[in-house]
């Protein structure tokens, strides 16, 4: 054997065949554990909307109703059904973007325009929750890339700066270009993310119960999916933060398929 491995000590090519196996099995449990803790957590994600579903209609069909209330149970019906497309739909997008199968668009998308009707959408929100929304969009700044997809990256970042905000508190956005890459800021003035969590929110389902409480939580696929669109146009996606006091995602995208991001 040792001869066929090189003719050196056979031990010491056992011993290395032996820790590359190990670290092989290691990063495949890994996977796996990756892989179950996902399915449980997409499950019960599903199971909330579900449950709350098929109570709705039982009770609605064991006495009779008035044609109005019938009416409301529908609607609400209707918005939990919305609910499970979306969360169906976000998980689809986070399954082929991590097997590499994410069909995307490859055209010439102005991120500045996008992120101006990203504010308009987002604006009425903002209002409602007394909360400055500030925008500095001068020029436009062209990416090659999938314009519903980016549409969507910039609506979760400025959605969640939103959500996780106090009323009087600032949101900013701002679109540039630097050295070939565009660059989108959205910050805000909410409280921040402690410097252990700022990876682990990118996770699918992860939240932050400091900053995440109650109503306010979303399904947790937000940020998994902001970083897959990002990471599908060769870009990425950076948050700084100070706990207390705010916090800045900023998204990267390549200005042309070469360029560095
Ligand atoms: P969701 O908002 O649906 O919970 P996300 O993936 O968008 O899921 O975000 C994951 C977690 O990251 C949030 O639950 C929250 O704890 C934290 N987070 C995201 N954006 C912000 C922000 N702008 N300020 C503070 N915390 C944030």
């Amino acid at each position: 054997l040792a001869e066929r491995i090189g003719g050196t000590g056979a031990g010491d090519e056992l011993d290395r065949l032996a820790s590359t196996l190990n670290e092989m099995l290691g990063r495949l449990d890994t996977a796996f554990t990756q892989v179950r803790r996902f399915s449980a957590d997409a499950s019960h994600e599903l199971q909330t909307p579900l449950t709350i579903l098929k109570g709705e209609l039982e009770v609605a069909l064991r006495s009779p109703r008035t044609p109005e209330e019938y009416q409301a149970v529908l609607k609400s019906a209707l918005e939990e059904i919305d609910r499970i497309a979306h969360l169906v739909e976000g998980l689809l997008l986070l399954a082929r973007a991590e097997a590499g199968v994410l069909r995307m668009d490859r055209r010439p998308v102005d991120l500045e325009q996008l992120a101006e009707e990203v504010y308009w959408r987002l604006k009425v929100l903002a209002d409602s929750r007394s909360i400055r929304f500030d925008s500095e969009l001068a020029e436009p700044v062209v990416v090659p890339g999938d314009r519903e997809r980016l549409r969507r990256l910039l609506f979760n970042l400025v959605d969640n700066a939103i959500k996780y905000t106090r009323p009087g508190g600032v949101v900013r956005l701002s679109v540039r270009s630097a050295d070939g890459t565009a660059v989108v800021d959205v910050s805000d003035s909410g409280p921040g993310i402690a410097a252990e969590d700022l990876e682990k929110i990118f996770l699918p389902f992860q939240r932050v119960p400091m900053t995440a409480p109650g109503t306010e939580r979303g399904a947790g696929l937000g940020l998994s999916i902001a970083r897959s669109i990002a990471t599908a146009h060769g870009g990425r996606i950076q948050v700084r933060s100070f706990p207390g006091k705010g916090s800045t995602f900023s998204v990267y995208i390549p200005m042309s398929p070469e360029a560095p991001s």
